[in-house]
């Protein structure tokens, strides 16, 4: 059985410059097809769905229309057995949370918001392309409150051009003022095809490496002393607090992700779905395949992930599943990424900051 499913709604008002996720912005009567067909998906895979975490994630999920989620929501509850639900996010938008779709998700059971406030700073958010104002997202914190939400997490960006260490501090410490049960802290990343890669590209925009690694361990030293455990390189929680969802990700679970782009991994089956939407809506109402690539991952493929995302949380990796890897993390053991503690690998303050480059010895 699959216990952690992912949807993927495509959708956004407005384009980040720094975006590469799957994403469009579209109208009224694509976003109804779309719906329509994701609810075909979802039906396809009832039967091998028991379902402990829901992520709906994107483009926006909350960019959809009072009734366009209610749709949503009350199909899902139709179509899925949620008696086992543990764990149900949204990623919200701050310029897109209202006091009637925040009631709608808290009655439909969705229990984790993860708001995209990005920075505290306005400046900050214009670099970004970001359509909301720290005020805004205050207030949209502050209303997701009153509704009831118990398990709100914040995602920051560090590595904004423009962004001193002063500036990320204030962030923080804001962040920490409101005290959510979660925050993500991700460096900025050029990625290619968006329009701050090309920024990169012609030198307009240039990432400060220095500065990025005084952040990184700024959010560390801050975040711990408020009380967040850094539990994944880029996620802190309060104890209880972290993501469900994503750590069954980072431990090797099967998932199943509906919707155009998404990748889902199933005993060993990993699959993609078209990252067409027009496409995704047609195959699905006329019964064929949505998948536009598969593959079968191998044990040593499958042990190889599990070791790379492992390391990278606070759990670290035993000894018995690094073995084929000894030897590269002996040597990083002698270069002070990594140390032992009670049968396991886990990476040392220097590790972290080079986290991306230690996980290459697995591949
Ligand atoms: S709102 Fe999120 S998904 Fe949409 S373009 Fe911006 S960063 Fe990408």
């Amino acid at each position: 059985m699959v216990e952690h499913l992912y949807i993927h709604i495509p959708f956004c008002p407005h384009i980040c410059p720094y975006c590469a996720f799957y994403k469009e912005s579209a109208g009224k009567e694509r976003v109804e097809s779309f719906l329509d067909a994701l609810l075909i998906e979802a039906s396809r895979y009832r039967s091998l769905l028991s379902v402990r975490t829901i992520f709906l994630g994107g483009g926006t999920p909350s960019a959809l229309s009072f009734t366009q989620m209610e749709r949503l929501l009350s199909g899902l509850h139709e179509i899925l057995d949620l008696s086992h639900l543990e764990e149900w996010s949204i990623e919200m938008n701050p310029a897109t949370v209202a006091t009637d779709k925040a009631k709608l998700l808290y009655q439909a059971g969705v229990n984790r918001i993860s708001m995209g406030v990005q920075s505290w700073n306005d400046e900050l958010l214009k670099t970004l392309g970001r359509t909301h104002s720290a005020q805004k997202a205050e207030e949209s914190f502050d209303l997701l409150r009153e509704v009831g939400f118990k398990n709100i997490s914040v995602d920051l960006i560090f590595g904004i051009p423009g962004q001193s260490l002063s500036l990320w501090e204030k962030t923080l410490k804001k962040t920490i003022d409101l005290a959510p049960e979660h925050l993500s802290a991700y460096g900025l990343t050029y990625e290619e095809g968006t329009p701050f890669f090309h920024l990169l590209k012609h030198g307009v925009m240039k990432p400060n490496e220095h500065l990025e690694a005084d952040q990184f361990q700024l959010a560390f030293e801050l975040l711990e002393n408020a009380g967040y455990k850094h539990y994944e390189i880029s996620n802190y929680a309060q104890e209880k607090f972290e993501s469900k969802h994503n750590m069954a990700y980072w431990l090797g679970a099967n998932y199943l992700g509906l919707g155009p782009s998404a990748f889902s991994t199933v005993e060993g089956l990993r699959w993609r779905n078209i990252a067409d939407t027009l496409l995704y809506i047609s195959s699905t109402q006329a019964g064929e395949t949505t998948h536009d690539f598969q593959e079968e991952l191998s044990e040593a493929t499958l042990a190889a992930e599990r070791a790379a995302f492992g390391l990278r949380t606070h759990y670290g990796i035993d000894f018995q599943e690094a073995e084929p890897w000894r030897d590269a993390m002996e040597k990083m053991e002698k270069e002070n990424l990594l140390y032992r503690k009670d049968n396991r690998w886990l990476l040392t303050p220097r590790g972290r900051l080079l986290a991306d480059s230690v996980s290459e010895i697995f591949f």
